[in-house]
């Protein structure tokens, strides 16, 4: 019971709360249609492929292979590591631009038709429900149906838990934790148990609370979206004034001029069937998932009434709102595809660029040099990434001046297959070699079919003479490399 000495706003605050603050839970009426059909089919067609891709290897990897503890990602045959930061980088910027220009163009199609958090409330928890609501309505054991629920909740949330850790950690490995007693894995056993838990709490109880609350792309999609963007609304002109007496003036076949209502009916039919609790009728909101249930449902009742279909449809606001033709190119539309062509073209050149080594080379920490008995001493670390499938040793040398010479406490190098490993190293040049406190030298890796001359500024004193850790220099010397 509300408390009566609480002010109560003329409207409902959020379509998920009820007046005395507690959450109003939404049981929306499912709404059969064409394009209820067509997301049925998109749906598990994603469903689907998200439970084969990890069993889908190429090269010996799955096809998508989220490896977080060994720092690579795996994405259909090819491996990067987390230092491949432009590669990386690239790919989520491509990501990015191309949910704007999804946007710009098909307005929240990704919410409604894509999005894991919808396709799998909507298409296997909410029939699950709609099921042991029935069941418990026609044998009256409203308990054995709750039980019932929860345990198929379970269930599925355990496989969907599962094959979402099978992208971090891959089907074998996955395979291994399932198998092996908890108290063996007690780690991997928490990790499954609380996934599903995560599981279980989001889709039997948070639901339309991860669109409406968590989800920042809502609150992106005022600045993502414009009046020319693909929404779904409700035809304000065609559906006002609303109310019951629409249908008989339909069913009349009254001209519009002499009817008192618009074509709605007032039925209600949309806002049930809307999984976030809203009234279309009230324009775009952020809960809005563009799900096209109320379109559904207000064409079935438009069918009924003997009325055209589309009083509630996939349109824009420019459209709807202020008669505007439909328009195809805009600012957006136009500077995005270029934007995506212009990464996608890099991240193409950076993954085709890809060599099966990858050496990076950094001064070392403190003093740029030191200088003993006429020889200068730089200090290198030297990071190899092996992208290869097997391990491999990888020799380190120097070219330079006669008497320049490499010392590294480990060479050759070991590196595990698509790992990196980083080797302190000392070059030792003579002096009189420098000039102007520089000498250039070429850093040499080499493994089995792979070389790799790297050119190297090594920093000396800019005089002559047994000078100690650099003090000729009346400053630091530039840091080029
Ligand atoms: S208003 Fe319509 S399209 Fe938007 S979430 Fe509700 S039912 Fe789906
Ligand atoms: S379903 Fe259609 S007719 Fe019924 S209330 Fe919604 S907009 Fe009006």
């Amino acid at each position: 019971m509300s408390d009566p000495s609480l002010l109560k706003s003329e409207k409902r605050v959020l379509p998920t709360l009820n007046d005395d603050g507690t959450r109003r839970w939404l049981k929306p009426k499912h709404a059969e249609g064409r394009y209820d059909t067509a997301r049925k089919v998109v749906g598990w067609g994603l469903i689907v492929l998200f439970v084969l891709l990890p069993f889908w290897k190429i090269g010996g990897h799955p096809a998508i292979w989220l490896n977080l503890p060994e720092r690579q990602f795996v994405f259909f045959g090819k491996v990067f590591l987390a230092t491949d930061t432009e590669v990386l980088l690239l790919g989520m910027l491509s990501i990015f631009i191309t949910i704007f220009l999804l946007s710009a163009l098909l307005g929240r199609v990704w919410c409604g038709w894509g999005c894991p958090q919808t396709v799998y409330m909507e298409l296997v928890y909410r029939p699950v429900e709609r099921f042991a609501d029935k069941m418990a309505k026609r044998f009256g054991q409203r308990s054995l149906a709750s039980t019932f629920k929860y345990l198929a909740f379970l269930l599925i949330s355990m496989g969907l838990a599962h094959t979402f850790l099978a992208y971090f950690v891959s089907v074998d490995v996955l395979a291994q934790w399932m198998v092996s007693s908890p108290f063996e894995q007690p780690a991997a056993f928490l990790i499954m148990a609380g996934t599903v838990g995560l599981m279980m709490f989001d889709f039997a109880f948070f639901r339309e609370q991860m669109c409406t609350v968590i989800c920042p792309y809502a609150r992106l999609q005022s600045a993502l979206l414009d009046k020319h963007s693909l929404i779904i609304g409700y035809d304000r002109k065609r559906g006002e004034p609303r109310g019951k007496g629409a249908t008989k003036e339909i069913k009349k076949k009254l001209p519009l001029l002499e009817r008192q209502h618009g074509d709605c009916i007032d039925c209600g039919a949309c806002a049930a069937a809307c999984p976030t609790g809203i009234d279309i009728r009230d324009g775009l909101q952020l809960e809005c998932i563009a799900c096209a249930q109320c379109v559904d449902a207000c064409d079935n009742i438009m069918d009924r009434i003997g009325a055209p279909r589309g009083l509630v449809r996939y349109s824009s606001q420019a459209i709807l709102e202020e008669g505007e033709k439909k328009k195809l190119i805009r600012g957006r539309t136009v500077v995005y595809p270029f934007l995506l062509a212009g990464l996608l073209g890099g991240l193409a050149f950076a993954v085709s660029t890809h060599q099966s080594t990858e050496v990076k080379m950094l001064r070392g920490t403190g003093a740029p040099f030191t200088v003993e008995d006429g020889v200068v001493r730089n200090q290198i670390r030297i990071r190899i990434s092996n992208r290869t499938e097997g391990s491999q040793s990888y020799a380190l040398d120097v070219i330079g001046p006669e008497g320049t010479t490499l010392l590294a406490p480990v060479n050759p190098l070991a590196v595990e297959p698509n790992a990196t490993e980083s080797a302190l190293v000392f070059v030792h040049a003579p002096q009189a070699a420098f000039k102007q406190g520089d000498l250039q030298v070429k850093i040499i890796v080499t493994t089995d079919g792979f070389r790799e001359e790297r050119p190297f500024r090594l920093l000396g004193p800019m005089g002559t003479g047994n000078v100690k850790q650099g003090k000729v220099r009346s400053s630091p010397p530039r840091l080029k490399k």
